[in-house]
């Protein structure tokens, strides 16, 4: 098996309002310490971008990306993005009674801005948490990011795909569903991945 240069983003984006608060969601970053476990384990070269601590932002995780993507074979996309970030950083802390409104502004999205830069060649992974119509919906993000491998998993507040729980997922290939993979944790669903991204490189060499 080649080596592949394995580029892989996880954990939650923090979108600061003020200099102590800031937006984020409740991912914790263990898929992708799994993911990156399999990725050395298997051989691959690692570069990894762990939220938030190497990219805080959505706009840090950005730059940060296009501007490792070109020495890449294969995106993982596992970060959780914030989707929209506080219109305004504000430098002074703001005050309790100042907080009852906060403006927000779409992040863009990285994946779909990092497809028009793809090459033929290499692979892209990306994840979908869906609560309804979850095939349908991990369908059209399949198509629209330009993705080879999709990693869907159900959520809904009863079923948390978060930290160390057995999530109910999925993987979407170009042909469709192509496993099912519940009950499993999160190392053996990021073994069988890594083996799947593995196949689908030596598909387009
Ligand atoms: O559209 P949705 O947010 O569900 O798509 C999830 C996938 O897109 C994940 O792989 C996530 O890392 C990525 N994403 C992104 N930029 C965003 C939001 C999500 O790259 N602003």
């Amino acid at each position: 098996m080649r080596r592949l240069r394995v580029l892989l983003a996880s954990g939650p984006t923090r979108e600061p309002l003020d200099p102590v608060r800031y937006l984020s969601n409740y991912s914790t970053g263990t898929m992708g310490k799994r993911l990156a476990d399999a990725a050395r384990r298997r051989g691959h070269k690692l570069d990894w971008v762990q939220c938030p601590e190497t990219a805080e932002t959505a706009l840090d995780l950005k730059r940060a990306l296009e501007r490792r993507l070109p020495k890449s074979d294969v995106l993982i996309m596992a970060a959780a993005v914030c989707d929209a970030r506080p219109a305004v950083f504000q430098r002074d802390k703001i005050k309790k009674g100042r907080l009852g409104v906060i403006c927000l502004v779409k992040n863009p999205d990285i994946l779909a801005s990092l497809a028009r830069k793809k090459k033929k060649s290499q692979v892209f992974v990306g994840f979908a948490l869906e609560s309804r119509a979850i095939f349908r919906n991990a369908l059209l993000k399949f198509s629209s990011k330009k993705l080879d491998l999709l990693l869907l998993q159900r959520v809904t507040a009863g079923k948390r795909p978060f930290g160390d729980a057995r999530p109910e997922a999925y993987l979407i290939g170009r042909g469709g569903m192509k496993l099912r993979l519940v009950g499993m944790d999160k190392a053996q669903i990021a073994s069988i991945l890594l083996r799947e991204v593995e196949k689908v490189a030596l598909e387009k060499a």
